[in-house]
C-alpha cells in the first residue's frame, strides 16, 4: 500500500534495531549514523515532514518520546550532549519522506558541525524577521 521505508519499518515488514515503542512514536538506530547511538524518533502515522504533520497532542508526544530516547542514548553511550535535528524537505537533506526526528548523542571534539556562520547584514536579518512576522500574526 505504501512505498514508505519508515511505515515498513514501523510494521515490522522491515528489520531494524528498534529501542522504543509506544502507540505513538517508534525510535529505531540510524542505518548511516553521525555518531555511536544516533536514533530516529518516528510517529506511527505517516506525514511526509514536519511542516505538516498534524498539531496539538501529536507534537507534545514527539518531543515527549525525543527526550527520553536521548536520555537513554546518553546513558548507553556515555554521550556530554545531544542535538535533536528535523530535516524538512529535499533542501534540508530529508532522505525519507516521513516525519522523523534525529537524536545525536554528541562527544567532545567529535568533528561533527550542525552548521557553520554566515555573514548576513543586519539589515537584511530585520527583513526576514518583519515577514516571518506577517506570516505568524
Ligand atoms: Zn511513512
Amino acid at each position: 500500500m505504501t512505498d514508505c521505508v519508515f511505515c515498513k519499518i514501523i510494521a515490522g515488514e522491515i528489520p531494524s534495531d528498534k529501542v522504543y515503542e509506544d502507540d505513538f512514536a517508534v525510535a529505531f538506530m540510524d542505518i548511516a549514523p553521525a555518531n555511536p547511538g544516533h536514533t530516529l524518533i518516528v510517529p506511527r502515522e505517516h506525514s511526509d515532514d514536519f511542516s505538516v504533520m498534524p498539531d496539538g497532542q501529536s507534537m507534545e508526544r514527539l518531543f515527549s518520546a525525543t527526550r527520553r530516547v536521548a536520555l537513554a542514548a546518553l546513558k548507553a553511550t556515555g554521550a556530554g550532549g545531544f542535538n535533536t535535528i528535523i530535516n524538512t524537505g529535499k533542501d534540508a537533506n530529508q532522505i525519507v519522506m516521513h516525519t522523523h526526528v534525529h537524536v545525536i548523542p554528541r562527544f567532545p571534539e567529535d568533528g561533527l558541525k550542525p552548521w557553520t556562520k554566515k555573514d548576513i547584514p543586519k539589515e537584511e536579518i530585520a527583513r526576514i524577521a518583519a515577514e516571518m512576522k506577517k506570516h505568524l500574526g
